[in-house]
């Protein structure tokens, strides 16, 4: 009988296509074409670099296989096949074949640092209950505009009644929804992730339903679908997903929470959480939280609502008349002073979630601030990372 071979393969129904795992793979074994991020196996040594940087976990699967799936039949997979009958496990040796041409080339590559574990103290998270294949249904209770008429940024806040279905959540797990239909191919769109913005208990507690925070992208497919769902509509749930933004269950903790737009999603739940178990709590919470104006930032009424004692809300707003342009990271950078004792506390923790474009220039911020008080920051980071205490999702 031939000995079976281990091959690493991405799963193309949980894998959103952030390419996450290509700019992490030292041996450049990792490409995708329009549909589908894949692993050559000629070239793939089980290094494991890319397993971290994956939101998802998609890139976490090694099937036994008589001989090892193609680049070309995995770039046309809509799932993973069926494992070989379990045999002798050998390494792949020989080359599988060339790149097919369609096939991207990688781009330059950026490092990501390395993922985090979650807090020690966090609650375990159920991941990858429901795949995007056999989703669970659920029901629109509310969908609610939250930003103003005219703002650059539309942004929904979506209920969601879980009634009847089991899917546990906690707070700063994410969702995945694939817009209905179907592309030119015939298959199914890739699932799209959206932020948990309740916590674990409910929207209202004990109420089983969940919310997201939701902006429409301009000729985005899922988020224009979700935008528009009315109450009542039925929405088809995969996951839940994310196993390391979780928050720290821990009354001496100390989150700095930093974000823009729809990133105050976990940042609403990690809150309401703590209203909910901590009450008494104060000072442990600071959120920083960029918009173009009030009008545009999400929560912004409840927020104002909840105690300074109790979360403290540092606002950036770029486009005030007759005020001067602030982002969040002009505004960690004004507001040092209240922050900065808290770096080299060993019960802070650091989340920033939001746009892309954002990460660097807070990054560069908080190395400032632990500049300040004598830390070095990539030694810090590099420490609160192994610890569970230093996250980032940015979309
Ligand atoms: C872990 C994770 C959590 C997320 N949480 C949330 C969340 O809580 N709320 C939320 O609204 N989104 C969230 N996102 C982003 C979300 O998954 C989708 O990427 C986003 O809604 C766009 O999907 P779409 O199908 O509407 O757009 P697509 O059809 O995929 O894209 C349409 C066009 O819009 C551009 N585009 C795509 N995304 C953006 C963007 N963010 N800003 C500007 N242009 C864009 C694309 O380049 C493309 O040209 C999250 C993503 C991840 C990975």
């Amino acid at each position: 009988m031939n000995a079976l071979v281990k091959q690493h393969l991405i799963d193309p129904e949980i894998c959103i296509r952030c390419h996450a795992c290509e700019e992490a793979c030292p041996k450049d074994a990792i490409l995708h074409n329009d549909d589908n991020v894949v692993v050559d196996a000629a070239i793939c040594d089980g290094e494991m670099s890319c397993i971290g940087p994956c939101p998802t976990g998609a890139i976490d699967n090694w099937l036994m296989v008589a001989s090892p799936h193609s680049l070309e039949a995995q770039l046309e997979w809509m799932e993973l096949p069926e494992a070989a009958a379990p045999a002798e496990i050998t390494p792949v040796e020989k080359p599988i074949t060339e790149a097919p041409a369609s096939v991207a080339p990688v781009a330059t590559k950026k490092k990501r640092a390395p993922k985090s574990p979650p807090p020690a103290s966090a609650s375990e998270p159920v991941v990858n209950m429901h795949s995007p294949g056999r989703p669970v249904e659920v029901t629109v209770q509310g969908n609610y505009k939250l930003t103003g008429d005219g703002a650059e940024a539309e942004i929904h806040h979506i209920v969601l009644s879980m009634e009847g279905v089991d899917y546990p959540v906690l707070e700063g797990q994410h969702v995945g929804i694939s817009p209905p239909g179907k592309n030119e191919k015939g298959r199914s769109y890739p699932q799209r992730r959206y932020t948990i913005s309740s916590p674990r208990d409910g929207e209202r507690a004990g109420k089983g339903n969940i919310s997201l925070t939701v902006r429409r992208i301009p000729d985005g497919l899922a988020s224009n679908y979700i935008c528009d769902l009315k109450r009542g509509d039925k929405v088809k749930l995969s996951g839940p997903y994310g196993d390391s933004f979780l928050m720290p269950n821990d009354p001496k903790a100390r989150l700095i929470m930093i974000c823009t737009g729809t990133g105050a999603a976990p940042f609403r739940a990690f809150t309401m959480r703590h209203q909910r178990v901590m009450p008494d709590v104060q000072g442990a919470l600071h959120l920083f939280f960029g918009a173009r104006s009030p009008d545009q930032l999400p929560y912004f009424g409840p927020l104002g609502k909840v105690p300074e004692s109790f979360l403290a809300k540092h606002f950036a707003f770029s486009r005030v008349d007759g005020q001067p342009k602030q982002y969040v990271q002009d505004k960690l950078r004004q507001d040092a002073a209240t922050i900065a004792p808290m770096f080299g506390d060993e019960n802070t923790y650091i989340y920033i979630c939001g746009l892309k474009a954002m990460e660097d220039d807070v990054v560069k911020v908080l190395g400032e601030i632990s500049a300040s008080v004598g830390q070095d920051w990539d030694t810090l980071r590099d420490e609160m990372t192994a610890q569970g205490r230093f996250h980032v999702e940015t979309y």
